[in-house]
């Protein structure tokens, strides 16, 4: 048991590709910004920054169909499928800082669905890719409207992102909110109403 998980997580980091050429990078970076890689608490710090971000960038070896294949169902059901309020933790592609925050989705079915689990693996692998949230949350939309293509799709992302927060840009706390409505949840009032009160509606 614990072999074979060790191997696991072996092949984990071969996958992600950890071959050492970003660690090199970063120590040169460490001495750029005037510390001295060679102190003992930075001594591995390079490996675990290639790490860290080849696991923070994985998502760019996966792909929406992978993840969906074999978890497409038919069913019966014609009511509003929501899940609300799936972690999000990204990196933003202009300073490579992490924005997180709280992730939204629903679907109005038109003869299929798709295995619940799926849809935060779907938020995972595109938000383990350089971002921006808008476009983080216009690809969940279209991956789910691609592989079910029910009557609907909404997705609402609210993040907080460091790059504001930790540089002292102005409104530090403030969250960013964005939205993709297709199909039903564009065209009708009353479906992109009912999504929204239902995400707004705490401890439930
Ligand atoms: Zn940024």
């Amino acid at each position: 048991m614990t072999n074979k998980r060790t191997e696991e997580i072996e092949l984990a980091k071969d996958e992600a590709g950890a071959n050492g050429a970003i660690a090199a990078y970063m120590r040169s970076i460490i001495e750029m910004i005037g510390e001295d890689p060679t102190r003992e608490g930075l001594r591995r710090t390079p490996e675990r920054f290639e790490q860290a971000l080849r696991y923070l960038t994985s998502g760019y070896q996966q792909d929406a169909e992978k993840i969906l294949n074999h978890a497409v169902f038919s069913v019966c059901y014609d009511e509003m499928v929501v899940l609300k309020d799936i972690d999000v933790f990204s990196l933003c592609e202009h300073h490579v800082l992490p924005f997180f925050g709280k992730c939204h989705v629903a679907y109005l079915p038109d003869k299929k669905v798709v295995g619940l689990s799926k849809i935060p693996r779907l938020v995972n692998m595109f938000s383990r890719r350089l971002q921006i949230q808008e476009r983080l949350t216009n690809q969940i939309a279209h991956a789910i409207q691609d592989s079910i293509h029910p009557l609907g799709v909404g997705v609402v992302i609210e993040a907080r992102h460091l790059c504001m927060a930790m540089r002292g840009v102005e409104k530090q706390r403030s969250e960013a909110v964005t939205s993709a409505m297709l199909g039903a949840f564009r065209d009708n009032v009353q479906t992109r109403q009912e999504f929204l009160a239902l995400i707004n509606r705490r401890g439930v």
